[in-house]
């Protein structure tokens, strides 16, 4: 068992808030242990809620056409969310949702050490970039150590709001020429930035 793997077991097994009791399944996030990107999203819908995997509904299929415009599949980059599980009725994650569910995503980014963390939404981009507004920092990256942080609009956002979604495209067509720049980033640098990984409380 990989230790991933454990680690989905602990997540499935959490008990840190009153979420546990509506879930259906628990969202740890899924795809390549190796991957050099990490797309974060916010939390699981209805339909990662039935199926425990994160992006399976209309986001996560604009989500996989916005990785097909830069030749990627889903498998081949990893996918998580903030919270790891459906908030009841879909309503927004609570602070402390947040703080208590920060250390499985900590835990993750360790363990996959990808060179590129991109936000996806507004509190994906909190833990990451506080104080900023997506409105301004979409497209915009941030290089800290040896990772380069990204902020993108949520997929979502571009479904309900049409004229997002070109720019939501654009933003994605940056991601092949940061992920050239990481790769000639010493390695050295990205483990450190891992290891001090500094995840803000929002
Ligand atoms: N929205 C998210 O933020 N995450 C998902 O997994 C699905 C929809």
């Amino acid at each position: 068992m990989s230790a991933l793997s454990e680690l989905y077991e602990e997540i499935t097994h959490c008990q840190k808030c009153e979420m546990a009791r509506y879930r259906t399944r628990t969202v740890p996030g899924e795809g390549a242990e190796d991957a050099d990107i990490i797309f974060i999203g916010e939390a699981p819908g209805w339909y990662e809620d039935q199926q425990g995997r994160p992006f399976v509904g209309p986001a996560g299929k604009f989500l996989e056409e916005l990785l097909d415009l830069i030749n990627l599949k889903r498998q081949q980059v990893y996918i998580a969310n903030v919270i790891k599980c459906r908030p009841p009725a879909n309503r927004d994650p609570l602070p402390q949702e947040m703080l208590n569910c920060r250390v499985w995503l900590e835990r993750q980014i360790e363990l996959i050490r990808p060179r590129i963390i991109v936000t996806l939404g507004r509190y994906s981009m909190a833990l990451f970039f506080p104080q900023k507004s997506i409105g301004r920092i979409h497209g915009t990256a941030e290089k800290r150590g040896g990772i380069i942080y990204y902020a993108m609009y949520h997929p979502a956002a571009a479904l309900h709001q049409q004229s997002l979604r070109e720019t939501i495209k654009v933003d994605m067509l940056k991601i092949p020429q940061l992920l050239a720049q990481a790769k000639d980033m010493p390695e050295v640098e990205k483990e450190l930035e891992i290891k001090q990984l500094n995840m803000f409380e929002v």
